[in-house]
């Protein structure tokens, strides 16, 4: 039993790969010697002729489309475990209730009625902090981290602001530098949330539970115990809540902020965020039955909200397979991102067009060369980078331009600090 790189345990006779929510994207290592632990799982039991087992309530789109089309067997639970129901899934549009701090008047009302019956309330936000930014009204200045493209976050009891991407602590400014007007705190995080729920349900315990709670090393069992030995409770967090723990006494899960997720420029944005939620609406009525998930949404009427049925995942997300289909993206296509760095944003350019031009000349038919493009996050940590996106129907001609492409960039002289990485089947393109 172990996280991804246990799957390099030599074993003499093995006969058996189980990976458990195959579609967690911790089993890809972003960094270093990439790889995909779930994809290498299946090659290992290809290579010792060993059963593999892909288990997940909401797999990826990879592994539904091999399933349903048999080159992988396919064994459908069609109960749940504990033979509960599955959840009522309601959505509350934002434009009629409008939210305070994140909480509209149905959600509250929904939360009140959860309580009173002796019931937990989960809340899903995926923000950790206190409030997103320092923002000015006056002028639109927003605190911003100066080594990289992010905005800085404010925590209760820290006195400084922090970037989320390098780490960087800098100090809060009251008045904004620009016009000397006071800030103000704008977005909504964990912390900011975990107060606003305090005025509004006084007495009640309260559990938050996201990245900056669980620092310390049993953080996150205490949490967990805790949940478990109380009754009514509400407990605020972010993706880490959905993660498989079984709490038996939720009778609501609350999506604070579900449109997040399905406008975001990232590949699998909106997938996660159907796999979100059909997880978190797996916590909710696991013991008395039945049990309601509530999704605040300003877009109830986008086909794939509309078409939320947390008992038929692939049903669900059928229509997103089209349009992956429709776009030649995975399963229906191959990818691979090559990622250029270096010190200054022209350095970076220029190499990543010299490495584009490579890949061009060696590009074979049906292959796609798109970029250089700055990343979506262009400047981290005082370093810039840029990618070339390589898109191919078929895996065998992306490999042979990217190693001819790699053959010739390879002679060029590249300055000291530029870093070139290839990504094969990325699993996030930011
Ligand atoms: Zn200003
Ligand atoms: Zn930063």
């Amino acid at each position: 039993v172990g996280t991804r790189s246990a799957l390099f345990t030599p074993l003499p006779d093995l006969g058996l790969i189980i990976v458990d929510e195959e579609h967690d994207s911790a089993f890809k290592q972003q960094d270093g010697f990439r790889y995909n632990a779930r994809d290498l799982a299946i090659k290992r039991g290809q290579l010792e002729q060993a059963a593999v087992v892909l288990g997940s309530a909401t797999p990826t789109l990879e592994t539904l489309h091999a399933a349903t089309t048999g080159r992988y067997g396919h064994a459908r639970l069609t109960t749940r475990p504990d033979g509960t129901h599955p959840p009522t899934v309601e959505t509350v549009d934002t434009r009629v209730h409008t939210p305070d701090e994140g909480l509209t008047a149905p959600l509250l009302d929904a939360m009140q009625q959860t309580l009173a019956a002796g019931h937990q309330c989960f809340l899903l936000l995926n923000r950790r902090g206190f409030a997103r930014v320092l923002a000015c009204d006056a002028c639109g200045w927003v605190a911003e981290c100066p080594d990289c493209d992010a905005r800085l976050t404010i925590h209760a009891h820290n006195p400084r602001a922090v970037c989320h991407l390098c780490g960087h602590h800098g100090p809060r400014p009251e008045r904004c530098p620009e016009c000397g007007e006071p800030l103000a705190q704008r977005g909504l995080g964990t912390q900011r949330l975990e107060q606003a729920l305090a005025r509004h349900f006084p007495g009640i315990p309260l559990i938050r539970l996201d990245r900056d709670s669980i620092r310390h090393k049993g953080a996150l069992e205490e949490a967990l115990d805790r949940i478990r030995r109380l009754n009514a409770a509400i407990v605020v967090g972010t993706q880490m809540l959905a993660k498989g723990h079984d709490f038996p006494q939720v009778g609501l899960v609350g999506v604070i902020d579900v449109d997040q997720g399905l406008f975001s420029v990232d590949l699998r944005a909106t997938e996660n965020t159907l796999q979100l939620i059909v997880q978190a609406a797996g916590r909710a009525g696991r013991g008395s039955g039945g049990g309601r998930v509530l999704l605040q949404t300003g877009h109830p009427d986008h086909p794939l909200i509309r078409g939320l049925n947390a008992a038929d995942y692939p049903a669900m997300v059928a229509p997103l397979l089209a349009e992956r289909e429709a776009a030649g993206m995975p399963p229906h296509g191959h990818l691979a991102l090559v990622r250029v760095e270096a010190g200054d944003a022209e350095t970076t350019r220029r190499h990543a067009e010299r490495i584009a031009t490579h890949l061009r000349d060696t590009a074979t038919e049906g292959l796609r060369v798109l970029g250089p493009a700055p990343a979506p996050r262009h400047r981290v940590n005082r370093r810039f980078r840029e990618q070339i996106l390589l898109q191919s129907t078929r895996r065998n001609p992306l490999h042979e331009s990217l190693a001819r492409a790699r053959h010739a960039w390879q002679a060029d002289d590249l300055p000291r600090g530029t870093r070139i990485a290839i990504d094969i089947d990325p699993v996030s393109l930011a």
